[in-house]
């Protein structure tokens, strides 16, 4: 879409949306935002998060990264775990999402990283932005090849949904997530979005898989995961 387009865009934002919520978004300005969820996403623009989940304005707080990473708190990068203290300790959110979605770039890119068969020579690697930002899946890179899932048809959908599970791995590393989950302040959920059939998937304990949300049974899901059994999928190797 060309840059103008976009501009045009928000004049036809003010013109109806914020003009015909314009108390809400005035109170939500002067009040200030209470959000429930804390939403980390994939920067892939066929995935909108308030779009897919009917959110408005005030309802979501958003970290959207290349593969909706959470770098391993021993790293030190915070640019997660910042949003993790902010949305915990000032906003007071109650749930965290980790949205993974198939056909993930970022996802596809680590076969081509570190190899097909889990093969990977680390001084080639190399280190520009976006190889060190990758690095952060290594781990669930490491568990699908441990899995066979990368001679399968349907890698990528795995490691897809490894991913996700991986992520909230390393969320519960942080002391402020963990310490809410543990009082029972806050909810952990794994969801992804399949883009062709414009449905989210949640992750069911039960079946250890992700169901999409397409049936009667599957809508009472919500994709929570506690902390032992986001510990048992990463002890799965
Ligand atoms: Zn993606």
């Amino acid at each position: 879409m060309p840059i103008h387009r976009l501009i045009e865009g928000h004049h036809h934002f003010v013109d109806t949306f914020a003009h015909a919520q314009s108390e809400y978004l005035r109170q939500l300005a002067s009040v200030g935002q209470s959000p429930d969820t804390l939403i980390v996403s994939c920067s892939d623009s066929r995935v909108i998060p308030e779009l897919i989940t009917g959110a408005s304005p005030g309802h979501l707080f958003v970290v959207r990264n290349v593969g909706n990473m959470i770098p391993p708190y021993a790293t030190k990068n915070m640019t997660v775990g910042s949003a993790f203290e902010y949305a915990i300790k000032v906003l007071g959110v109650q749930h965290i999402v980790v949205l993974g979605h198939y056909q993930c770039g970022a996802m596809a890119a680590l076969r081509g990283l570190f190899g097909p068969g889990g093969q990977r020579e680390q001084g080639t690697l190399g280190d520009s932005p976006l190889v060190t930002w990758l690095k952060y899946a290594e781990a669930s890179y490491d568990e699908a090849v441990n899995r066979g899932v990368l001679d399968t048809a349907a890698w990528l959908d795995t490691l897809v949904e490894e991913n996700v599970l991986q992520q909230l791995a390393n969320a519960i590393e942080y002391p402020v997530v963990r310490d809410a989950v543990e009082r029972g302040a806050l909810k952990l959920h794994a969801w992804t979005y399949a883009l062709d059939a414009t449905r989210l998937h949640f992750f069911d304990p039960n079946q250890r898989r992700f169901v999409a949300s397409d049936d009667a049974v599957s809508r009472t899901l919500t994709g929570e995961v506690s902390i032992p059994e986001i510990e048992a999928e990463d002890n799965v190797k």
